[in-house]
């Protein structure tokens, strides 16, 4: 059932995305070259703690660590390891979350290890604007598929392709709530977007073919054919005025908790 947020609630999750984005953009400037994906979680791990919220991925479906940070041909879900270590020209995603006084924050950006190569970054760029061309169409009134179908439009416009198997999801009291949010689909379809609704859009972006294979457990999904793939996500809240988005911080170099 999807969950409508009155302005109480809507409140709570304002402080939550803001402490989610916070920590984000802190383990992107954290990155450093030769550090372990272990190191860089445990850093993202302490500032979330410190801020007075808890790390809501932790053990989440039985995930180890507070963030998922994904190297190169890893989408999403990359366990954090003391086995992977972080090297200049890397493309970096580290997706993570805060719960705090009842509610849920999550985001997500891929970042570079120093310099990377033009099509690496040319990838970044396209599924950063594929995440801001699905934000503005999440307006009362619009349906699910007029997200996923501006992802999908700009993205394959683009010559990259967009994940199936992964969907972006409601977010709220629970770290995943209804509706399911795909990056792709047609335009008009779909549940109706009511002001009040809290969605995580998020677009999963490959370099080549879309088809993604799981490891071990589930986790640590990867591109079937080894192409880069990059993940960039935010929470955003549907209102009268148009979308909000709660955890713009990550992105905004002024932005302070
Ligand atoms: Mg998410």
């Amino acid at each position: 059932m999807i969950q409508i947020k009155n302005a109480k609630e809507l409140e709570g999750m304002r402080r939550a995305c803001a402490i989610s984005a916070a920590a984000l953009k802190f383990g992107g400037d954290s990155i450093e070259p030769g550090m372990t994906t272990a190191e860089l979680d445990k850093l993202i791990y302490d500032f979330i703690v410190k801020h007075g919220a808890k790390p809501n991925f932790k053990g989440l479906y039985g995930f180890p660590g507070t963030a998922c940070i994904s190297l190169n041909d890893v989408v999403i879900h990359g366990i954090p390891s003391h086995d992977t270590v972080i090297h200049p020209g890397d493309i970096i995603s580290i997706d993570t979350g805060a719960k705090i006084d009842g509610f849920n924050g999550d985001n997500a950006c891929t970042f570079a290890c120093g310099k990377i190569d033009s099509e690496a970054q040319r990838l970044l760029d396209v599924t950063k604007e594929a995440l801001h061309l699905g934000i503005a169409q999440a307006k009362a009134g619009n349906r699910i598929g007029d997200i996923g179908h501006a992802v999908q439009s700009y993205c394959e416009e683009n010559g990259f392709s967009v994940v199936r198997d992964y969907v972006g999801h409601g977010v709220g009291k629970e770290l995943h709530e209804d509706p399911e949010v795909p990056n792709y689909g047609n335009a008009g379809r779909g549940p109706r977007l009511v002001s009040g609704m809290t969605i995580a859009i998020e677009p999963m972006v490959c370099q080549n073919d879309y088809h993604v294979v799981p490891g071990p457990g589930g986790w640590t999904v990867k591109t079937r054919d080894g192409g880069l793939a990059a993940h960039f996500e935010h929470s955003v809240a549907i209102l009268p005025g148009g979308p909000e988005i709660l955890t713009r911080g990550w992105e905004d170099p002024d932005f302070k908790l």
